[in-house]
């Protein structure tokens, strides 16, 4: 029987507040939409396996802030063992694209060299509806993440369900990439990747075993 997933990898989802962070995790991990902004009932991580190859699948966790993410208030416990990250700005406020910046500095900081960082753009749906709310362009997007290492650059709406797949499985993509170059040692705990030893996925009692159901 093959094993549910071969890699777990953390991924962590920052930007400011109100970009649809939640928004994502919640429609890649339970595919839907909650229009109400409500910091209380932010998931603080799903999961999701993403197939990267005919034959590897990843688990993705993915973490989410749950409301405090004002940028000393995310603590470094928070980006420790991070795989990859999700750098979500909300295209229609040009202040949460000016503040990437002072995220990926924070990221950089505390997280892993290797991370393998996403650029974001959500909400493309009131860009769709109304060109006018659109405030940053998907140019000057592509060329910040291209000028600062980042691995790619996608546009979302967490509400129709556009490309968030996409940018979960760029992202999934990239870590499983490093795993075949040997960037990471799966055996440092202090990485937060590690590969499933499990033999078969039966008669096992593997706690890394995800729970039963899938998802999140
Ligand atoms: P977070 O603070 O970054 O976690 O943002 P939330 O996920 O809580 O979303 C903030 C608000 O934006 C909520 O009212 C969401 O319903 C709304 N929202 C999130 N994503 C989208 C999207 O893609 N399109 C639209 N139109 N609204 C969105
Ligand atoms: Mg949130």
């Amino acid at each position: 029987m093959p094993q549910p997933w071969d890699y777990i990898a953390k991924v962590v989802n920052i930007g400011d507040s109100g970009c649809g962070k939640s928004s994502l995790t919640i429609r890649l991990c339970e595919g839907r939409f909650n229009p109400q902004h409500d910091v209380t009932i932010g998931v603080e991580f799903g999961s999701r396996i993403i197939p990267v190859s005919a034959e590897k699948k990843i688990k993705l966790q993915v973490w989410d802030t749950a409301g405090q993410e004002s940028f000393r208030a995310i603590t470094k416990s928070y980006f420790r063992g991070a795989t990859g990250a999700l750098l979500v700005y909300d295209i229609t406020r040009r202040e949460t694209f000016e503040h990437v910046q002072e995220w990926l500095d924070e990221l950089r900081a505390a997280a892993d060299q290797n991370i393998s960082i996403i650029l974001v753009g959500n909400k493309c749906d009131l860009a769709e509806a109304d060109p006018g709310k659109r405030k940053v362009t998907v140019e000057e997007a592509r060329e910040w993440a291209e000028a600062h290492g980042l691995k790619a650059a996608v546009e979302t709406s967490a509400k129709t369900g556009e490309s968030v797949e996409e940018a979960f499985v760029d992202c999934a993509k990239e870590i499983y990439k490093n795993i075949v170059g040997g960037v990471y040692d799966l055996n440092d705990k202090s990485h937060g990747i590690k590969a499933n030893t499990a033999k078969t996925s039966i008669g096992i009692d593997d706690q890394a075993k995800p729970p039963k159901g899938g998802c999140c």
